[in-house]
């Protein structure tokens, strides 16, 4: 009765959301710090005022909302926790993609840039959503290892995309690692990969980081820039995420949704998206409180002997000698708190933990502090 393509379907694994008790939740990289107040204000005077409007479809290209955005990125420059970050060309609602949290931007560029007679190139370990797709859309892969600094293999990345002539993908920063690669980095790659291939870059959380690859659109055609509003933005409940690259890849991406799903922002999402963009130097703020808070952590399980690669994201990826990962997960769990550990392969001894408020954070540290 089913498909035989379901036999190629891997589904993604989230951070577990347990009902049993309130935990204090370290484990799915959400952002501590509600919504803006005026995010919620704006909906709920879209509701009372315009109610005729849940009835009503909504705008399928979401063009206000791609304003916002732009808007959002030219004021803030790219990087809401960096203040000297700049674009030095105005980003134009027409290099917009908006969708259904990005992990449905991702569905239509693998579905828009990847085909199934090559194998795509990304690091052995990376966003564990990138597999899932190849499986749905029989997209093969070529899984590259990262160093042993646990950095990209830049060099093998782009020796493998030459050689079978392939796109690439990867996080910047990376997850689960938290290492970013420089904007100069990226550059350097693009230059030496096919011009005629996509380079996806899923800066999901490169508003706690440093530097966008954004500046390089202007250098680079074949650059896809993938983002979300759930981690900066305090978004993850609501459901959205954009791609910014050139009009021209756009425009193919919009023939792929509209092959889809004509509609993939609702109206209320729209509105809040919409607010969350005209306020994101509160948002700006919150990012600067959670790179202090890392900074803090880091500094806290250093001090008691753990290995933590310095992060660039609202997470630090860490180990200790002797200790395996699903052990500490399985501490701090009766402490009320939620971290996580992975079973795949070579990151077994690693939690990855989210950065949450000081007090929070304060509470893990004490959960911690016996390891
Ligand atoms: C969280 C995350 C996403 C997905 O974000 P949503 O917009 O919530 O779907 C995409 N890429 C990476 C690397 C992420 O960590």
């Amino acid at each position: 009765m089913l498909a035989k393509r379901l036999d190629n379907l891997h589904p993604y694994v989230p951070g577990e959301q347990p009902k049993d008790r309130v935990y204090i939740k370290l484990n799915a990289n959400e952002n501590p710090y509600p919504p803006a107040k005026e995010v919620g204000e704006a909906v709920a005077a879209a509701v009372k005022s315009q109610p005729e409007k849940m009835g009503l479809y909504p705008d399928p290209d979401a063009n206000e909302l791609r304003a916002a955005i732009a808007d959002m990125i030219n004021q803030s420059g790219g990087v809401l926790s960096n203040k000297n970050a700049r674009i030095p060309f105005t980003v134009t609602p027409d290099m917009i993609f908006c969708g259904n949290g990005s992990d449905e931007v991702l569905s239509f560029v693998f579905y828009t840039f990847f085909d199934s007679d090559r194998p795509i190139v990304l690091p052995e370990h990376t966003y564990s959503f990138y597999p899932v797709y190849c499986g749905y859309y029989g997209i093969p892969m070529d899984r590259v290892p990262l160093k042993s600094n646990w950095s990209l293999d830049t060099e093998k990345m782009i020796a493998d995309a030459n050689t079978s002539d392939s796109a690439t993908i990867f996080a910047n920063p990376n997850a689960p690692t938290g290492i970013a690669l420089s904007r100069d980095e990226v550059a350097a790659m693009i230059r030496r990969c096919p011009k005629d291939k996509a380079f996806i870059v899923d800066e999901a959380y490169c508003d706690f980081g440093e530097e966008s690859c954004i500046p390089l659109l202007a250098e680079f055609k074949n650059l896809v820039i993938v983002r979300t509003f759930s981690k900066s933005l305090s978004f993850a409940g609501q459901r959205l995420g954009y791609i910014i690259a050139n009009p021209e890849l756009i425009q193919s991406v919009f023939t792929v949704k509209n092959s889809f799903n004509h509609f993939p922002v609702d109206f209320l999402t729209q509105t809040a998206g919409i607010a969350s963009c005209k306020n994101w130097s509160y948002y700006a703020e919150n990012a600067c409180r959670v790179k202090e808070e890392r900074q803090s952590m880091t500094e806290f399980l250093r001090a008691r002997g753990w290995f933590v690669i310095d992060s660039q994201t609202n997470f630090i990826f860490a180990k200790k000698d002797g200790l395996e990962g699903e052990k500490v997960y399985q501490t701090v769990k009766k402490a009320g708190i939620l971290i996580r550990h992975f079973s795949t392969p070579g990151i077994e001894e690693f939690v990855r933990i989210s950065i949450g408020t000081k007090e929070q954070m304060d509470s893990l540290k004490e959960a911690m502090k016996d390891l």
